[in-house]
């Protein structure tokens, strides 16, 4: 009946919150029956969620005023509490059971708790709970910020193996110029050899959510790369996401086409720990032409020609040319002491051995 089966959505706060910064219940309500109704069709669904900021804000009328941090700590303590309390209430009226899952980049930055949350979200799934996940806005602050909630959208759909992302904002997808003047239109699909688009985006950033559409189209691209078919589209659009999931969807979005590569989940975990990278790996011509040959290689020592930073065995590691150009990341098997002593040198252990490694 739908062309997926596991979906995460992700909604922005643009979509969840009136012109007045309050929650606009009337849409929560009807995202939430659409949503109802592709879960009684078999379809898993994870929610990704924004909204905390606004809904406190909403709340609050604050007699003094206080810095930045402190208010984005306030609001999303407050916020987050409202937003799912109107989660609950609604999905119960489906008789659907949802539940709260609060990160942080942190969470995505060692192993043992991108496990521990991929098991907790996998387990939600299996017993027919709808996952709800929002950055943990109370303590996840400053550097330790995802980009925005695009960003941690495409970490779970790809943790979580899922077929599609959906990101509804509210504008029909990505166009191919100003969506202001006549004759623009919106992309209807772009695919990994789609290279530079970013003459086509806007930058205008929605009054509300963190996002903008370079990173919506950034973050699209990464997560087609790795298998998962991503949708943009507006949610303020009546029964937009059923219209989505038909076989033959004639609803007005763009889709980033997935690429048929095959990547190992350790790969996905690495893909997007660049964020987290301790030190670089600069690695000379022939290293970097052999790396992006289509054989399966490592980076051994010789390809090395310096280190830069100072990192721990199993740490994340950026490898860079010699002219800046960042190819890739990897899992690094050694300190950056040892590195040193390495670099260069024929034969010896791989410094980043290919199942560790990941090239742009
Ligand atoms: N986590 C924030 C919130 O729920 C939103 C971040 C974003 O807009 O991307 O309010």
């Amino acid at each position: 009946m739908y062309r997926f089966k596991r979906i995460a959505i992700k909604i922005g706060s643009n979509v969840l919150t009136g012109k007045d910064g309050m929650l606009d219940k009337e849409r929560m309500a009807s995202l939430v029956a659409q949503i109802a109704q592709l879960h009684h069709n078999g379809v898993e669904v994870i929610l990704v969620s924004s909204g905390a900021v606004a809904s406190g804000r909403g709340e609050l009328h604050l007699d003094k005023k206080i810095d930045a941090v402190k208010s984005r700590q306030l609001f999303s303590a407050v916020g987050q509490v409202k937003l799912l309390n109107n989660y609950y209430e609604l999905f119960s009226k489906h008789g659907i059971s949802c539940g709260q899952v609060l990160t942080m980049k942190e969470c995505f930055s060692t192993r043992r708790l991108y496990l521990n949350q991929k098991q907790c979200i996998e387990v939600m799934l299996e017993n027919k709970v709808i996952p709800i996940v929002n950055e943990n806005d109370t303590v996840a602050v400053t550097e330790l910020m995802f980009t925005d909630n695009d960003e941690l959208s495409g970490l779970i759909a790809t943790m979580m193996d899922m077929e599609a992302l959906i990101i509804l904002s509210n504008i029909d997808g990505i166009y191919n110029g100003n969506p202001a003047d006549e004759g623009t239109t919106v992309i209807r699909e772009i695919t990994a050899a789609d290279k530079d688009l970013s003459k086509f985006i806007q930058t205008k950033k929605s009054s509300f959510g963190r996002g903008g559409m370079i990173t919506k189209t950034n973050i699209a691209r990464k997560v087609a790369k790795e298998g998962i078919t991503v949708i943009i589209a507006n949610g303020t659009r009546e029964n937009i996401l059923p219209d989505l999931l038909k076989p033959q969807s004639d609803v007005i979005h763009t889709t980033f086409t997935p690429s048929t590569k095959e990547i190992s989940s350790v790969k996905k975990w690495i893909a997007h720990s660049d964020g987290y990278a301790k030190g670089s790996l600069v690695i000379n011509e022939k290293a970097k032409a052999k790396l992006l040959s289509e054989e399966a290689v490592s980076l051994l020592p010789i390809g090395v020609v310096s280190v830069e930073g100072e990192f721990e065995k199993d740490d994340i590691v950026k490898i860079v040319t010699t002219e800046g150009e960042s190819i890739g990341v990897g899992k690094v098997s050694c300190d950056s002491t040892k590195a040193r002593t390495l670099a260069g040198n024929k034969g010896g252990r791989a410094l980043i051995h290919y199942d560790y490694l990941y090239l742009e």
